[in-house]
């Protein structure tokens, strides 16, 4: 019956049982995100992000769940009921407290200790009065250089609340985090907002750099988002680079910061510690 009217009413829509089952994973999500908070079931997962000379600059932290029936799943599968939930506050708590313990183990080796590390913040997480503080307790608490800690925020997060998103970010941004804008071009940025915003960043969406070879709509997307990157003073990385030739127009158009399969696949830790001696 829902369904059927999600369609816009005065349809039909049948029973299906995969439709069932969904539904019962739904509510079994919640249980068992709980329990995976608990008993330790997140992992980070590391994707490396270059320079135009394919230096290691830095990492993207990506969540994954090894659930013990279901295996790997995916943050798109349990983000956003986190988020629903509230889940995603303690969630990301962990991601941060994670993160800064790879910054303060990667401090002991000459190989990653200039190595940044972004990390997703939800806009429920960044909206939390106590945000500042946490992220402030937890980089004084693995004593790290908050330099290295990146944080990555989505468009959605600017369409309300500008001020008091200005001024949380004024307020870490001044112990020395900076700031990814994640996704840039999907959402609706508005160039007044951009200009106020004390960002380090912008990341361009995949889905304009996934054509960027065949399409020339996205081409001119991409140019205008890096020139304007530019004017503003803004560094810019692209995401979802996969092939040498996607990479070769990013950089003739100004861009040379990537990150993408053709540099790497988010990997656990000691895999990814693997491949840096042959970057
Ligand atoms: P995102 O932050 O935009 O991350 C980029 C996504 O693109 C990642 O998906 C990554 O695995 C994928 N990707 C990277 N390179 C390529 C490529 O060359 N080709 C293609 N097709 N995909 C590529 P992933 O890891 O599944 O994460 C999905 C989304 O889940 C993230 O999008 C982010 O919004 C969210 N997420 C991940 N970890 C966290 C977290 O710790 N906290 C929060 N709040 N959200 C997270
Ligand atoms: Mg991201
Ligand atoms: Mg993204």
């Amino acid at each position: 019956m829902y369904q059927a009217k999600k369609a816009g009413r005065s349809t039909l829509r049948f029973f299906d049982p995969a439709m069932q089952e969904a539904i019962q994973w739904r509510v079994t999500l919640e249980n068992d995100l709980r329990q995976a908070l608990e008993q330790q079931q997140f992992k980070l997962y590391y994707q490396v992000q270059v320079d135009f000379l394919h230096h290691a600059i830095g990492v993207e932290a990506l969540i994954r769940w090894i659930h013990p029936e279901r295996g790997l799943i995916s943050p798109f599968d349990f983000i956003p009921v986190a988020e629903e939930t509230g889940l995603i506050l303690p969630i990301g708590q962990w991601v941060l407290e994670a993160a800064c313990a790879q910054i303060k183990a990667w401090e002991q080796n000459e190989q990653t200790r200039h190595l940044t590390v972004s990390v997703n913040v939800s806009a429920k997480q960044f909206r939390q009065p106590d945000f500042v503080s946490t992220v402030k307790s937890i980089i004084a608490f693995y004593a790290i250089d908050p330099t290295l800690l990146k944080l990555e925020l989505t468009e959605s997060l600017l369409l309300d609340n500008i001020e008091d998103t200005i001024s949380t970010m004024n307020n870490l941004k001044e112990s020395g985090i900076v700031f990814s804008l994640d996704d840039f071009g999907t959402g609706y940025s508005s160039l007044q907002y951009l200009k106020r915003l004390p960002l380090y960043q912008l990341k361009i969406d995949q889905s304009f750099v996934r054509d960027i070879a065949a399409d020339n709509n996205d081409q001119m997307i991409i140019r205008t988002i890096i020139a304007m990157a530019h004017m503003l003073d803004l560094n810019v990385i692209a995401e979802g680079v996969e092939t040498m030739e996607q990479q070769q127009i990013l950089l003739s158009n100004g861009c040379t910061h990537y990150q993408g399969y053709l540099f790497g696949k988010p990997m656990p830790i000691e895999a990814f510690e693997a491949t840096l001696d042959r970057l």
